[in-house]
């Protein structure tokens, strides 16, 4: 049928529908999809042969993505390379995650931006032992993360925000350009990159994103590749 399904292909397929935990077939960029990506996600996981019974193997998830969401890329990527050895089945689900980890940490940090992280580390810490009523004395530090695409410090911008496809400043780093810079359990996961790739959510020079997508999926092609909805 798709004459470039050939033998020597062996990226994964994802196409414009996908089958729900009911067995129904279901559109991507619908509200259902929308709706179910995080479970659709965590129940893949959880389905993978051994994860139930592997002692250690669901803390140690949690706590790479959490690290992940958080921007701590370096223990995200230990608890995620722990996981691997210990069920080497969870790769096409996590594959993602290690390689944006491991881009951003090979990116040497600027004088500028290993004072902020020293800062933010002595921040954290008094926030730790501060009792909450005294929070208001410290006085505000700016909340940023190494971007996913090209490692810099940028502002953090909830992942979510909207940019309905053209306000790409709304969402976007500071130094690259790059639309949606912040780590996501969701959005970096299969089923949610496929989520991008189908609605168009990145802008056209967002090469990046289709670039990657395209070496690690073979998805039906995009018909429309103009302005993004
Ligand atoms: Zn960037």
């Amino acid at each position: 049928m798709d004459s470039k399904n050939t033998k020597e292909d062996e990226r994964r397929e994802i196409k414009e529908e996908y089958t729900d935990a009911q067995g129904k077939r279901q559109t991507r960029t619908s509200q259902e999809d929308f709706q179910t990506l995080p479970t659709r996600h965590l129940d893949a996981v959880m389905n993978v042969p051994g994860f139930k019974e592997e002692a250690g193997v669901k803390e140690l998830m949690t706590e790479a993505w959490e690290h992940y969401e958080k921007g701590t890329y370096d223990k995200a990527l230990q608890a995620f390379e722990e996981s691997m050895k210990k069920i080497p089945a969870l790769e096409p689900y996590i594959f993602y995650y290690i390689r944006v980890c491991r881009n951003v940490l090979a990116v040497p940090l600027k004088k500028r931006e290993k004072q902020y992280e020293k800062i933010k580390s002595l921040y954290l810490t008094i926030l730790r032992i501060l009792p909450r009523q005294l929070w208001f004395i410290l006085p505000k530090l700016k909340n940023l993360y190494r971007c996913k695409w090209c490692g810099r410090y940028t502002k953090y911008i909830h992942p979510n925000v909207p940019t309905f496809g053209f306000a790409k400043h709304k969402n976007s780093c500071q130094h690259c350009g790059t639309m949606y810079p912040i780590p996501s359990f969701m959005w970096d996961s299969p089923d949610g990159r496929a989520y991008s790739y189908y609605r168009k959510s990145f802008a056209l020079e967002d090469k990046q994103f289709y670039e990657e997508f395209l070496r690690d999926y073979r998805p039906q092609h995009l018909t429309k590749r103009e302005t993004p909805k």
